[in-house]
């Protein structure tokens, strides 16, 4: 650390009031300011990496640090349940060049997965990062599979992107890889503690990060819970706390529009806590503003549900209408934003929400494994003809007649005229009765932002523009990777794939 560099963190640890005699500092003191000088600090816990957060990033971490070499690795996890988003997410993980592309004949590159993120990104995304990704992605998903990890035997071709490359688990969930990794985690050695939750950190005299604070015994919601407990991390700490979507004060301050009563998809602990803590520490927030909500949602469920997994498999050979005209308003495969824009475009008369519907054959339909559940709980709907499909939404029948045979044109083709959609996985799948209807409304879903890292993981300081001494952060809790919007299936690899960068740059330093 260079004599400026020191000057400029103890300057700003100043601004946060911890560094002894303080001067009329430029910016004030948070009122909520937890992070501390280790001076009198009576250690509970040494280890070499704490990692905070039990997600994708997390248990990747700390894999990755005890095969390089690392003795002492605690995962530190504020929920009873271990597994954050990951374990409830979707399992759809993409990555380019693999063996079941190879097998079934599929053309893809890293480069090719980069451009097609950086165009959903729309020129903003940090293209270095995305390759770093891209180019480690498949070693990530080996890592899964060599845990025990399983996956269905096709590829699917999700929203955004240009080939089919996206993997899912057998049981179509991220715990069907997060439960692999804790167990091979701590098979390898990892300790993993749950309630315990992650409150500030701690600095040396220079700013660089020397341990952190937690709350031991802690109980999601009752925020006085929990006994002070001081871990020092001699060779760093990785923050790894996922994204801050189930913040709703916070979402909304940077979109008022994301108010509590739009839906979302998270877990309840992605509140963003420690992303916070790492702001005040000097971290550069990038891209806070861009939120994503998903598109395949439904408004007849909570959270991510039964549709969404279903809506996402089926929106290649299907079309979603809008209910005014009996039209299709978007392309069904486009990114997410494209489509939940046009989602929320979907109005009634009186410009009141009116969910459109995406139809497909029931043929089709019924090879994902949900078809039949969101029939038996009623978030999905199964019609025998047209008339009746179009009686119960309420939908002009005649233009949607004229607007299935129009597609069913696009169909035989391989061409899209109205909406450019890449028909290729439509391919010999005309949309025809039986058939099976689900709404469709955008939840939020996905924080875009967060940190500011580099390819190796380190954290940016703002006021040096040098990484913060021992802090690494890893998974949605780091911003700017993906832009305006981040494609489906390109979360998993992230978290994987920087979550072992972390460890690799923590035991190489
Ligand atoms: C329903 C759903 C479906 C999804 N499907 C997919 C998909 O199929 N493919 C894809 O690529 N992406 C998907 N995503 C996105 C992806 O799941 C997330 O971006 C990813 O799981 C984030 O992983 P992470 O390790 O960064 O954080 P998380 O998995 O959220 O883990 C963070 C952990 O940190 C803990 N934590 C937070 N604060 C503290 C604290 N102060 N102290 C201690 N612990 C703390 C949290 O409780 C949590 O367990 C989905 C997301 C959701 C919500």
């Amino acid at each position: 650390m260079t004599n400026n560099t020191q000057q400029a963190r103890r300057r700003f640890l100043k601004g946060l009031g911890v560094a002894g005699a303080v001067a009329a500092a430029p910016m004030a003191a948070p009122a909520l300011a937890s992070s501390m000088r280790s001076d009198g600090v009576k250690w509970d816990k040494t280890v070499d990496i704490a990692i905070i957060g039990s997600g994708f990033a997390g248990l990747a971490a700390g894999i990755e640090a005890k095969r390089q070499g690392a003795n002492n690795v605690t995962i530190f996890e504020k929920m009873p349940v271990f597994g954050g988003n990951s374990a409830i997410n979707g399992g759809l993980y993409a990555a380019p060049a693999t063996p079941m592309q190879k097998e079934k004949g599929v053309q893809d590159s890293v480069e090719r997965m980069v451009a097609d993120q950086m165009k959903a990104g729309r020129g903003i995304a940090d293209e270095g990062l995305l390759r770093h990704v891209a180019e480690h992605a498949m070693e990530g998903l080996q890592l899964a599979i060599d845990a025990g990890a399983e996956f269905h035997p096709y590829l699917q071709q999700l929203g955004g992107h240009s080939v089919p490359r996206t993997y899912q688990t057998s049981v179509s969930c991220g715990a069907g890889i997060t439960q692999p990794l804790l167990k091979q985690a701590r098979k390898e050695g990892v300790e993993t503690i749950n309630r315990i939750k992650f409150d500030g950190f701690v600095l040396d005299k220079d700013g660089k990060v020397e341990g952190i604070k937690l709350k031991r015994g802690y109980y999601f919601g009752e925020e006085d819970s929990g006994t002070e407990f001081f871990v020092r991390a001699t060779r760093g700490v990785i923050m790894a706390t996922g994204g801050f979507a189930q913040n709703v004060n916070l979402r909304m301050a940077q979109d008022p529009t994301l108010t509590a009563e739009v839906g979302c998809t998270n877990a309840k602990g992605a509140t963003g806590e420690g992303m916070f803590e790492m702001f005040r520490l000097g971290a550069i927030p990038v891209h806070m503003a861009h939120i994503q909500s998903g598109p395949w949602a439904s408004p007849d469920e909570g959270g991510f549900g039964y549709v969404s997994n279903y809506s996402i498999f089926n929106f290649p050979h299907s079309i979603a209408i809008n209910r005014m005209t009996g039209e299709r308003f978007m392309n069904e495969i486009a990114d997410r934003k494209t489509r939940a824009d046009a989602e929320l475009n979907c109005r009634d008369a009186e410009g009141k929400p009116l969910p459109p519907i995406m139809v497909t054959s029931w043929e089709h339909a019924k090879q994902h494994p949900n078809a039949k559940k969101v029939l038996k709980y009623g978030v999905g709907w199964k019609f025998d003809t047209l008339e009746a499909l179009a009686k119960h939404f309420d939908v002009p029948l005649k233009p949607l007649q004229a607007q299935i045979e129009q597609y069913n044109q696009y169909v035989k083709s391989g061409v899209d005229e109205q909406f450019g959609k890449n028909m290729g996985k439509a391919k010999g799948k005309y949309i025809q009765a039986p058939f099976s209807v689900v709404r469709l409304w955008p939840k939020v879903h996905y924080c875009q932002g967060g940190v500011q890292i580099t390819k190796e993981a380190k954290v940016l300081d703002s006021f040096t523009g040098k990484p913060i001494p021992n802090l690494f952060a890893a998974g949605e809790v780091t911003g700017g990777v993906h832009g305006v919007s981040r494609l489906g299936s390109c979360s998993i690899p992230e978290c994987v794939v920087m979550g072992m960068t972390a460890s690799r740059s923590i035991m190489q330093a």
